[in-house]
């Protein structure tokens, strides 16, 4: 079956189209909302495309997608009838998913409700959704929710200690993100070791310019550090993650800055970028700490140490765990960040073989611990997209 995958950002979108579960082109079009949108295009085996097109909102954009794929000599489909369904990555969807699901008129207006807790990505999502409903009409649509993973938290876990009414009228309480990946990972990690997920207890960090860590009780969600938004946590490329929440209250005061400067500030100015003041890319952290930067150096303990407790604490509300997976395109490439964060853990049975963690090959899956250790320590691509198409695959053909 075909399936094209679409992640709706504001300004971009990411596609895919599958077939199966193999994939026959990917891209990206960006800078939508000008007339230098930039799409880049890869048929599989072949080199990618780049094209300059005037784009002002997502329709066009869709549209452009759809032509780019049917074309005699960019595309890899003999007419845009050949696709049989459509999965769309949606950030929120609160409490009224737990899983992914067929696009019906009442899920629509269930996640345009989800608009007022999730302004910045709900609103992108939905206009992929309405967009693909013009050009696509009788093609089944699926939603599948980077939040519906977690809906499996306890309460204890996801209720902030603020008034109650909040959360009764408000529904402001822990949600998380990330969750098509932590889930992804926690089944490949399963099969890594030769076991079913639901006899498992699974940490998994996902590490990218956002990064989240969760802890997966026999393949539920029970604890994530991604909060209401995903500006809880870790602290991340730029943002804050974890503070003190008087500091806003504070800064807000002595510096006289209104709502959207302090979001601005704790969204976009902190995290390993504000600490460092040199880059939100590890990569560069990296380069910088190696010439004796300081703050870059800083700013790389400090993640790793947030880090290096939340796998502590996920140890203890889980009562131990067989694995602790690292993904996302720091955990999947930064050897030095993973070295940091499990060293000095002998007391929990961690034990990194430091030689494999340095020496695997990119882009492949590994255990980098010792025989010995009680808990294993394993390096997973993950890969969000699939999980999209197989979800809108399985639900597509049932209805
Ligand atoms: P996103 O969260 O946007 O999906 P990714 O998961 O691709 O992003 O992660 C991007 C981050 O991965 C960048 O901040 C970059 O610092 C980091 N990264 C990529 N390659 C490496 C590498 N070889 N070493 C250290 N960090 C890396």
């Amino acid at each position: 079956m075909k399936v094209l995958i679409l992640n709706c950002g504001s300004s971009s979108i990411k596609y895919k189209l599958y077939d199966d579960d193999q994939q026959l082109a990917e891209g990206l079009l960006e800078k939508i909302g000008t007339a230098e949108a930039q799409l880049g295009h890869t048929v599989a085996g072949r080199k990618k495309l780049v094209s300059v097109h005037e784009v002002l909102e997502h329709h066009a954009g869709i549209e452009l997608i759809l032509q780019v794929l049917v074309d005699p000599e960019k595309g890899v489909l003999t007419s845009i009838e050949d696709i049989q369904a459509v999965g769309h990555r949606v950030v929120h969807g609160a409490e009224s998913f737990s899983e992914s699901t067929l696009i019906t008129p009442e899920v629509v207006a269930k996640i345009e409700e989800c608009i007022d807790i999730a302004p910045l990505h709900n609103p992108p999502n939905l206009a992929g959704i309405y967009a693909i409903s013009e050009l696509l009409p009788k093609v089944p649509q699926v939603a599948v929710f980077d939040t519906a993973f977690h809906q499996t938290m306890p309460d204890k876990a996801f209720m902030y200690a603020i008034p109650y009414v909040f959360y009764a009228r408000n529904h402001i309480r822990k949600y998380g993100f990330h969750g098509i990946s932590h889930y992804y990972v926690s089944y490949e990690a399963a099969a890594m070791l030769g076991r079913a997920v639901d006899e498992l207890k699974l940490i998994t960090c996902h590490l990218g310019n956002g990064s989240s860590v969760t802890a997966v009780d026999h393949g539920r969600s029970v604890d994530t550090s991604m909060g209401f938004t995903p500006l809880e946590g870790l602290p991340m490329g730029t943002r804050c993650g974890d503070i003190d929440p008087a500091v806003p209250l504070y800064i807000m005061g002595k510096e006289e800055l209104n709502l959207q400067q302090i979001n601005a500030l704790l969204n976009k100015h902190s995290g390993v970028l504000g600490i460092s003041g040199v880059s939100n890319d590890f990569r560069t952290l990296e380069e910088e700490s190696a010439k004796g930067d300081k703050r870059a150096t800083l700013a790389l303990e400090v993640f790793c140490y947030r880090l290096k407790k939340y796998i502590g604490s996920y140890i203890a509300a889980m009562n131990g765990a067989d694995a602790i997976v690292f993904t996302g395109g720091i955990g999947e490439n930064s050897d030095i960040v993973r070295e940091m964060v499990v060293k000095d853990m002998e007391f929990l049975g961690v034990e990194l073989d430091a030689e494999t963690n340095r020496t695997k090959k990119r882009g492949e899956a590994a255990d980098i611990s010792k025989p010995s250790s009680r808990i294993k320590v394993l390096v997973i691509p993950t890969n969000e997209e699939l999980v999209i198409a197989r979800d809108t695959r399985r639900i597509a053909a049932a209805n």
